[in-house]
Formats: C-alpha cells, structure tokens, sequence
C-alpha cells in the first residue's frame, strides 16, 4: 500500500517514511503542499500523511482544496500539541484521523492500516476469500490455517487484490502499491510476482489476468 508523506520537517518525514517502509508500506515523502498535489495528480496513493504546519499552504488548506475536488484519499493529519482547534478543524474538514506531535511511530502505522481498512470498508483487520486469510494487523495468510511465506511485494499484491477481490486491478495500480519514487521495477515484474503468488497459494483462489487490463482475484469455485 502506497502513502504519501507531507512534512516539512526532515527529520520528522525521514523517521515516518522509514518507519512505513518497514512495516511493508511504499512511502513517499514531500515537503510541501504543492509538491503533494503534483504527485497524487500523477500517481495513485492510498493514504496521505499531512502535517498542518507546511510552508506557504497550510496542511488545513491543502486538506481542504483536496476534499473540494471530491478526493476520498485517507488523509491522517499530525498537529502540533496545543493544536486543539486545528484538529477540530481538520476532522470538520474531512480528515479521517489525526495525530498529536510527538507521537509513537507504532501508533501511526497501526493507525494507517486502520485507516486503509476503512478506506476498503473492512471492518475487521481479518479478510477471507474462499479458503484464504489474511490477517492485515501482523501482514500474515493462511490457506485452511497453514501459513505462506510471502514477501513483502507478494504480500501487498495479494492485499490490493483481495481488498478488490471480483474487479480488475490494474498492473499500474499495483505497481505503485509496491514501490516509491526511490525504487525501480523492472516491466516484467507484476507479471513473476503474480505468477509466485499463484504457485503460493497453489490453487487457493483464481488470479486471472485480464488482457490489456489488469488482474483479478476471486475465491475458487468449491
Ligand atoms: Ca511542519
């Protein structure tokens, strides 16, 4: 899952996108609004990370502008910790959760994997297909209760495929699910991690490449 990071603080932005990054999020950092808008205008992300004090555009305006374009991206929004009339404001202005400075890193994780859930409207931090499932708190899959040793990249495919199990997702989609502006994919490789994935799970559910399109994932017929 793809997050962009807006924080104009080095070393804050630094010690998220880190943080992200190994708890298996592709996370890309901006140090400015401008900056956040160019890059979701050109890249699919599922969650933003938007610290209110930004130079020139504030967080509060950038969240603003975004949700009158009608963008339902998550946005968790960090304040300052006297910033209790910024948080008002944030969530009447369509934030999904907030964030008081300093804060634990554990937290912020846990708080975007919530955040992404909801986006998906799953309620429970466990989803089935069919005979399998994935535990979304700890990034773990089980087929029948046995567990599969999946990378990180497998890992995220299979959660962006099951989050829209029966539809087609694109292989740009899940492309950026797995990698920042930092890393490089080489064209082939949605193609071998999706054909890892369908030996891993050997049979557990049907990933189908739609040509042209993408791919799609449904449980297996019984
Ligand atoms: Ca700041």
């Amino acid at each position: 899952m793809r997050v962009l990071v807006v924080e104009d603080d080095p070393l804050v932005g630094d010690a998220v996108r880190r943080a992200l990054a190994a708890a298996g999020f592709a996370a890309d950092l901006v140090a400015s609004a401008e900056a956040a808008a160019s890059a979701l205008h050109a890249e699919s992300f599922d969650l933003a990370i938007v610290d209110i004090g930004l130079p020139r555009v504030s967080g509060l305006q950038f969240l603003q502008a975004l949700r009158q374009r009608g963008t339902g991206l998550p946005v968790l929004i960090l304040t300052a910790r006297d910033g209790l009339e910024d948080r008002v404001h944030a969530l009447d202005l369509g934030a999904d959760d907030y964030l008081t400075k300093p804060f634990e890193i554990p937290e912020l994780v846990a708080r975007c994997r919530a955040l992404i859930r909801r986006a998906h409207a799953v309620t429970s931090t466990r989803l089935a297909l069919g005979s399998l499932n994935l535990d979304l708190a700890h990034r773990e899959v089980t087929v029948d209760g046995a567990l599969l040793d999946l990378t990180h990249r497998e890992w995220t495919i299979l959660e962006c495929l099951v989050f829209n199990a029966g539809r087609i997702v694109s292989k740009e989609r899940l492309k950026e699910s797995v990698v920042n502006w930092s890393e490089d994919l080489t064209p082939n490789a949605i193609e071998v991690y999706v054909s890892r994935l369908r030996t891993k799970l050997g049979g557990a559910a049907d990933i189908r490449a739609v040509r042209g399109m993408g791919y799609r994932i449904d449980a297996r017929e019984k």
